[in-house]
């Protein structure tokens, strides 16, 4: 059982599934997509923000260091990665708050402790608590357990996901949980290796298995424009969804909240030049499902 890794709990979430939620965001994704708002959460391992625009460059972190890891370049600091330890002690000791640090483990007691201070408005708004990441079946035991505890308090569980795992770490969760957020990026599997880093066969198969199995599911599709938002693709997955049993898609036109964070922590953001998807195409896309006969909104 153990603990998780999270990155935030989120309180009074309004679009992670029904009513007001907890959204728990885990630390640690399989896939690496180029439009991620949250590239904190990839790496399983705790990280450090930098916000340069706040360092003064006073060298305060450097002589807290018990590694000696940092050295100022150009006026800011610099953290040699082969020593850093990542104690976190440079985030603590910082006057100006530019650094942060990312990720916290958390035992199931303590997440509960979290989850049930909000129970009076999952009740009032028939809410509940939604995991997410990162990929949150890469704590498949963490998970069952907690989602066992929540299942006896009688609080409604969502489970978002990117599909990419094995399927008995779906059927280890899957009788716990009452709705699975279950994204969709591509349908064509050589631009999902490029795109999201790994193949969708494993995605799209537990995607059917679960609805084979009659759980409850939205689907979620972010629309990136040029990447996945050509006829091509939206045709196949409205081909492939409508062989399912699936509540509803979520459409969700890309946005570039989240491309500073790449800065922060030194990571490339590769779909530079990108741009929302229009509103005219958003419609259009949406068309499209309700023809085929699939509810559909867009957001959420
Ligand atoms: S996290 Fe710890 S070891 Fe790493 S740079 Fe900061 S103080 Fe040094
Ligand atoms: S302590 Fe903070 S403000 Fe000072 S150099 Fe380090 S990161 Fe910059």
């Amino acid at each position: 059982m153990g603990s998780g890794t999270v990155i935030n709990i989120q309180k009074y979430s309004v679009h992670d599934g029904p009513g007001i939620r907890t959204t728990v965001f885990f630390k640690g994704c399989p896939l690496k997509c180029w439009w991620c708002h949250n590239p904190e959460s990839q790496n399983q391992k705790y990280e450090i923000m930098f916000f340069q625009e706040r360092c003064t460059g006073c060298g305060a972190c450097l002589k807290r260091c018990p590694q000696k890891a940092i050295e100022l370049q150009d006026g800011y600091p610099k953290i040699d990665e082969t020593k850093c330890i990542l104690c976190g002690k440079c985030t603590d000791f910082c006057p100006n708050s530019a650094k942060e640090y990312v990720g916290k483990d958390v035992s199931v007691q303590e997440l509960m402790k979290e989850i049930i201070k909000d129970e009076v408005f999952y009740n009032e708004s028939n809410g509940g608590v939604t995991f997410s990441g990162g990929e949150p079946l890469i704590y498949s035991d963490f998970l069952e357990e907690v989602l066992k505890r929540c299942k006896t308090r009688g609080i409604h569980t969502a489970v978002d996901t990117s599909g990419f795992a094995s399927w008995d770490k779906f059927e280890k969760i899957a009788d716990k949980v009452d709705l699975f957020l279950y994204d969709l990026k591509l349908m064509d599997n050589e631009k999902h290796v490029k795109y999201m880093g790994v193949e969708n066969v494993n995605i799209l198969e537990n995607l059917k298995k679960l609805s084979d199995k009659g759980y409850n599911i939205y689907v979620r599709m972010p629309i990136v424009a040029g990447v996945n938002d050509d006829d091509e693709n939206v045709d196949e997955a409205i081909e492939f969804i409508s062989s399912l049993n699936i509540i509803q898609v979520n459409l969700l036109p890309y946005h570039k909240m989240g491309m500073d964070k790449y800065k922060r922590l030194k990571m490339e953001y590769k779909l530079t030049g990108q741009e929302k998807p229009s509103n005219e195409r958003m419609a259009e896309i949406k068309d499209k499902f309700k023809k085929a006969g699939i509810r559909v909104e867009i957001g959420g």
